[in-house]
């Protein structure tokens, strides 16, 4: 307007058109003191964030794609596998369930081959699209604490590539904003992917402690609100559109605010209908349902039927009833067409993890004693007896980091430092911690010649690159071999390389009859090393052991 006053052009600032709200500490202040001024203490914001610039293109994750969502959902997830290959890429890291292994994969091909079918129908002809009917394959999981529940579903998620999120039902019954809470869920797995809400629609919600939302029964730890928390989740399990931005939280409905104001377009919700949800517990006190429901059904029979309901019987016999009788809506339940149990782990099967797991915590421990120098090699010995313990924990898999934490923690400390570059786990070091270390820690103190150590290593190392064959060398050994040097005046790779001359034929043997890969040198391999020897080729013929235990 032409008769705008100087003073007027004075006091209102031309915003700089790239960015006109300043920079966010300024903006945070401000709309501090606007809410402090309208309603008090009782509302408070975060704080701005940089990415909080709506006139910055590359600020929010949606604004660089302007396709269509449904365009985008075509080619940002493309379902291409079956049961079978599936199942292969948990057998790789999960060990046993191999029910629960089978019956996910065949729930996860329904559920995401049937999305497919359906965006591609939607396409052709809507309206037909919106005729079928299709039950959504929601699964169930059954089990105790630590035996891979989440594990599975994880590596689930991991191998078909879409985001995962994994949530307590029991947080949902605490806070009492029950509706939005559930709703944060579907939010997270935007922010998991990325802002990809394409993706984040084929996602997977995984909350697990379900049994702690039945409302009747006498199980322990009900929860007034669970019956809410049932009927929420229901709606989302089959399909809403849940708001992409938090109603309760003002710096979201600003922003969608000022996305609004600029015209971008975007969707702002997300739809649920092919999300797949997975919700699990240990139920604690379903057998028991099981079993008196079939003792009733089976009058005469029913002791017989079911002596002791075990895994394999609530797998089998396990009904809507059960879950109805344990406090579940049926509504609730009928959205969960899909029933997994999960197995208990015994000690064997522990000890199947740390050995064959690709995700094995062993590796994670070979990795941290590297890290310092240290060549960390756990025997079979070491790895049964943790095994053992971590069955006592009675919490799965959980056990072995327990068990693994509280035998290692000291050696971790202790022998970064010293002259030590290997240790062998072994399980005696499992029985008696505290005096392996002690010994370990003696025979560190009366080596501690790092010129010696580091020639060993150099040795080992050629042995092994040459051979296939690992040796390790123990404490006694390195003692004995510093005497030698001493002696002879030569240097440790001289002495090795005569002590162990005709050792990588014999241990070739060794290995090609019976598998063995690692050998432990102790003080009597370097004092005799050919009867160290020749007593093993011996053995070797008669006993196919495969191991790798210690044969000093
Ligand atoms: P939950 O059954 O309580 O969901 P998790 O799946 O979270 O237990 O298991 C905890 C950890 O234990 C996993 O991250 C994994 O390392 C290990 N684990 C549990 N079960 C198995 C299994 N069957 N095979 C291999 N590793 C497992």
């Amino acid at each position: 307007m032409s008769d705008k006053s100087d003073d007027d052009e004075k006091e209102i600032p031309i915003p700089d058109k790239n960015n006109p709200f300043g920079d966010p500490e300024e903006l945070s202040k401000k709309l501090a003191d606007f809410l402090k001024s309208s309603f008090g203490e009782t509302i408070s914001i975060s704080k701005v964030q940089e990415s909080f610039n709506p006139f910055n293109q590359e600020s929010s994750a949606e604004s660089h794609d302007l396709r269509s969502e449904e365009e985008k959902s075509d080619d940002v997830f493309d379902f291409k596998y079956i049961p079978r290959d599936i199942k292969a890429h948990l057998d790789r890291f999960v060990i046993k369930q191999e029910d629960a292994k089978r019956a996910l994969s065949i729930a996860v091909c329904d559920h995401y081959n049937h999305a497919k079918y359906l965006k591609r129908l939607r396409k052709k002809d809507p309206e037909a699209a919106e005729q079928v009917e299709f039950n959504k394959q929601n699964v169930i999981v059954v089990g105790p604490t630590g035996v891979g529940k989440t594990y599975l579903v994880k590596h689930i998620a991991e191998l078909i590539g879409v985001p995962f999120v994994k949530a307590d039902a029991t947080k949902f019954s605490e806070t009492g904003y029950v509706g939005a809470d559930v709703d944060d869920l579907v939010r997270e797995l935007v922010r998991k992917a990325d802002g990809d809400v394409a993706l984040a629609e084929n996602g997977i919600i995984y909350i697990d402690e379900i049994d702690k939302i039945a409302t009747k029964g006498d199980m322990m730890g009900r929860d007034v609100s669970g019956r809410g928390v049932q009927t929420t989740l229901l709606k989302l399990m089959e399909e809403t559109e849940v708001p992409l931005r938090n109603p309760q939280d003002i710096q979201s409905q600003m922003q969608a605010m000022f996305d609004m104001t600029r015209g971008k377009g975007g969707k702002d919700t997300i739809n649920t209908r092919h999300i797949l949800f997975i919700v699990s517990g240990a139920f604690s006190g379903l057998e028991k349902i099981i079993e008196k429901r079939i003792k009733q059904g089976s009058i005469g029979f029913g002791a017989d039927a079911m002596a002791q309901a075990d895994e394999k019987t609530l797998a089998e016999e396990l009904t809507t009833a059960d879950f109805l009788e344990f406090g579940f809506e049926a509504e609730f339940i009928g959205r969960l067409p899909v029933r997994v149990v999960c197995e208990h782990l015994e000690s064997k099967d522990l000890f199947e993890i740390m050995k064959n797991s690709e995700g094995s915590l062993i590796r994670q421990y070979e990795k941290e004693f590297e890290a310092y120098g240290i060549q960390a090699v756990f025997e079979d010995g070491a790895l049964l007896n943790i095994a053992e313990l971590a069955a006592e924990e009675k919490t799965g898999a959980r056990g072995l980091i327990t068990v693994c934490e509280k035998i290692l923690r000291n050696f971790k400390f202790e022998l970064p430092g010293t002259a030590i570059t290997e240790l062998s786990v072994d399980g005696e070091m499992i029985k008696d911690p505290g005096g392996s270390l002690e010994r370990i820690l003696e025979s560190a103190a009366a080596i501690g010649d790092s010129k010696l150590l580091g020639e060993l290593t150099a040795f080992r190392r050629k042995f092994e690159e040459d051979h296939g064959v690992r040796l390790i060398f123990e404490t006694e050994a390195i003692t004995e071999i510093e005497q030698i040097t001493n002696q002879r005046n030569q240097s440790g790779l001289t002495v090795c390389s005569d002590l162990f001359r005709d050792f990588q034929f014999g241990l070739k043997l060794i290995q090609q009859n019976t598998g063995r890969n690692t050998f432990h040198i102790g003080a009597e391999a370097v004092r005799q090393p050919d009867k160290y020897l020749s007593d093993l080729v011996v053995s070797s013929y008669g006993n196919n052991q495969s191991s790798s235990e210690a044969g000093s």
